[in-house]
């Protein structure tokens, strides 16, 4: 079914993929197994054990060997996928046909859990489809994906659209037998309802052709939104002819620019592409104040040049398709219907965070712009500072302030000591082992794979599989998936999960030495796979990371705090050729460092937030983005001297895709929650309080989406979440007081932007 975990998770602060996710979650990409369920599958599991050969499609097979089985991937031929995913949906819809069209009356056994029993074989393919998509994908597989995402679209509107189905779903959520249920089931009930029903299941016959109607242009809206913002990010360059114009910029920025002018044909030129990756570099170190403007204004105008690829018209329209929806839907605003169903709930306690936030931010950049003033008046630039020069001085304030070289700090991470580190965390808190395992297939020699035990009682939990290494074909950014989930429907199935990065791979037998960012992001990751791990639940649709978007960066957000934990640092910080550990002087500096330019960072953030949420709550009047931007800027106070992250016009989040519209502000809220969830760890005496990490286990690592999020933060806290912790965190007064030092000791996060 199509309602379970969304099977890959970015991190977003290096990696917004929303194709990807939003493909994962059309796709009803979810990876439980349970190879007891089907008839077929048993005597599938039977032949092929007789008869390799007779295994036509290795997708469609059981997963075989250890640990109940694992995926088999050195026999995956991307041919194979089409004909695999084919069967597997048309085996999946005549599951359902017989749960929908069963002559007994729906009970909660006979619809729901036999639901959740359902597309085994499809998980397993889906699955596997994923990995191809993300970290092998080519041109011949790319050719199998645009032909296969419709129809997988397709597949998912066909289970949510048989009535049949959804009256026996309804007739369950509403019969009083279900107060016997257990409150998993019970939950589990509510998900199926909810679901159903925000995707129109209840709508009369005209409504629902209306709908499908606006799904379907929005769906185009969203594609021409992405390529018009994808043509001017590759047909607008900076093109550099002198080396006079290459003044300040650091070797490794002038090596890449050279590269990508050679690869546009300007052999000797170098050539400053408009992405973020490239723009944010350039307007840091460019010594060429009006070169930086020139990147700076093409960067921020993508989408808004009023030609063919211009977006305003586009967003006018998506903005009235969605409000026209929530309407049809019975919700006030695209908005509220985005967040029925999250931890936030309403709108409202959404800009009631964002507006708190927003005083003190906006405060801190206006210190932040007087000391770049400073600076500036010092060196007589004779400017005002201006938007183009905001990460230029800001950079030479943190020189100057904290003396802190990334490069001082690389040669004390390891990658490898690192993974030790966190295994070495994970065993702290979750009480979980690692032991490498190598009788199981992968994908690319690069990967390896780990079972994780119970360390007390050898219990086995589940494998990691961990992909550390840039290659072709391999999405960019970090990311955890689940291949299969934790679950106990009819007998004990474990989760395999794996994470994912890009580093560069050293040579043979060299340390792969990263950046104190690059650290935190691992830990961030491992994070989610420990989501995973630590899942103890009956059903599949709400195991391990299967939660509410703005409550699952929760759990990696707040494991990236171990990374600075003192036992970390001595024991697994340690430099790669004299293996002592990272100096404290070192340290200080870092966490000295870590509130710095959190004024920019987060008003820069936030008033995107602003802005998605204000336009998703202005109904269906016509709405004119440019000056609905200008205005509602303008209300809010903001500083001249920053521009918002994503302007709309290139705010693919909210508009090439419904993923993250009106859900932009998720990344603030799981900030604040992990903030103030670390400071239970603080305030009971450590990171490493046996009883506080029990309690994170029990109340949020464990329980996946069977309870209410709200509930199960109450029941680890004791309260709602606060936003001290927060505010602390990034350095802005608390309760009106200045912090006397930038973070609390022994805390150490870097500035990272949260998306
Ligand atoms: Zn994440």
């Amino acid at each position: 079914m199509k309602f379970k975990s969304i099977v890959t998770i970015c991190l977003l602060s290096s990696c917004f993929a929303p194709t990807r996710s939003i493909q994962a979650q059309a796709n009803g990409a979810k990876n439980e197994l349970n190879p007891k369920f089907s008839m077929k599958s048993k005597t599938q599991f039977t032949t092929v054990e007789a008869n390799p050969a007779a295994d036509e499609n290795p997708l469609l097979v059981e997963w075989k060997g250890a640990f109940g089985g694992t995926p088999l991937f050195d026999r995956v031929k991307v041919a194979d996928f089409k004909p695999a995913l084919e069967a597997a949906m048309a085996e999946n819809l005549s599951e359902i046909e017989r749960i929908a069209n069963n002559s007994a009356a729906p009970t909660f056994e006979n619809t729901i859990a036999a639901m959740e029993r359902s597309g085994q074989t499809l998980n397993r393919v889906t699955a596997v489809y994923g990995v191809w998509s993300s970290a092998m994908s080519n041109p011949e597989f790319q050719t199998v994906e645009r032909e296969m995402g419709p129809k997988l679209a397709a597949f998912s509107d066909k289970i949510t659209q048989n009535e049949a189905l959804f009256r026996r779903i309804e007739a369950v959520y509403n019969s009083p037998a279900k107060t016997k249920l257990t409150p998993e089931q019970q939950r589990l009930t509510w998900l199926y309802y909810t679901n159903f029903v925000r995707a129109g299941a209840r709508l009369k016959p005209d409504a629902k052709t209306r709908l499908s109607q606006i799904n379907q242009q929005l769906a185009g809206l969203f594609t021409r939104f992405s390529q018009n913002q994808l043509a001017d990010e590759s047909e607008q360059f900076l093109v550099l002819k002198t080396e006079a114009e290459l003044a300040g910029l650091p070797q490794s920025l002038r090596d890449a620019a050279a590269e990508v002018a050679t690869a546009k044909k300007m052999p000797g030129a170098w050539v400053i592409s408009n992405t973020r990756s490239s723009v944010d570099p350039f307007l840091t170190y460019s010594d060429r104040r009006e070169l930086r403007e020139k990147a700076w204004r093409m960067f921020v105008n993508r989408g808004d040049n009023g030609d063919a690829h211009d977006n305003n018209a586009i967003i006018t329209e998506i903005l009235q398709l969605r409000a026209e929806r929530a309407k049809l839907l019975g919700y006030q605003t695209h908005a509220h219907w985005r967040l029925d169903d999250k931890m936030a709930k309403t709108p409202e306690r959404t800009m009631e965070l964002m507006e708190a936030v927003w005083k003190p931010a906006a405060a801190r950049v206006r210190e932040e712009v007087a000391d770049m003033q400073k600076l500036a008046d010092k060196e007589t630039a004779k400017i005002k500072i201006e938007p183009w020069d905001y990460r230029y001085y800001a950079e030479k304030v943190r020189k100057e302030r904290y003396d802190l070289d990334q490069n001082e700090v690389k040669p004390y991470l390891q990658l490898e000591k690192l993974r030790e580190g966190m295994f070495w965390v994970a065993g702290e808190l979750f009480n979980f082992s690692f032991a490498q395992v190598t009788n199981v297939p992968v994908y690319h020699p690069d990967v390896r794979v780990w079972e994780v035990k119970d360390k007390t009682t050898g219990k086995h939990i589940g494998l990691w599989y961990f992909d550390p290494f840039a290659r072709e074909g391999k999405s960019s950014g970090a990311w955890m998936n689940a291949y299969r989930n934790q679950e106990r429907v009819d007998k004990n199935v474990t989760t395999i999960v794996s994470n994912n990065s890009n580093f560069v791979k050293g040579k043979p037998g060299e340390p792969v030495l990263i950046s104190w960012d690059d650290a935190t992001t691992l830990f961030h990751e491992f994070g989610h796979a420990l989501h995973g791990l630590a899942s103890n639940v009956k059903y599949p649709s709400l195991s391990g990371t299967s939660v509410a978007t703005d409550y699952v960066e929760f759990p990696s957000q707040i494991l990236e705090r171990w990374v600075s934990t003192p036992e970390v640092l001595q024991k697994f910080a340690v430099h790669y050729q004299t293996g002592k550990p990272i100096p404290q002087i070192l340290v200080d500096r870092i966490e000295r460092a870590s509130t710095f330019n959190q004024g920019f960072a987060t008003v820069e953030y936030l008033a995107s937030a602003l802005v998605d949420m204000k336009m998703h709550l202005a109904g269906s009047q016509k709405i004119d983005a440019d000056a609905f931007e200008r205005k509602t800027l303008a209300e809010l106070g903001m500083p001249g001297e920053i521009v918002m992250r994503h302007r709309t016009p290139q705010f693919g989040h909210v508009f090439s895709g419904d993923g993250y519209s009106a859900g932009y502000y998720s990344y603030i809220w799981s900030d604040v929650i992990s903030a103030d969830a670390y400071d239970a760890f603080v305030e009971a005496g450590g990171p490493y309080d046996k009883a506080v990490a029990e309690r994170l286990r029990k109340n949020i690592f464990s329980v996946g989406n069977t309870i209410d999020p709200a509930d199960a933060y109450r029941a680890f806290r004791g309260r709602d979440p606060k936003i001290e912790a927060l505010m602390k965190k990034r350095g802005f007064p608390v309760n009106g007081k200045k912090q006397a030092k930038p973070a609390p000791a022994k805390i150490v996060v870097m500035p990272r932007q949260t998306n």
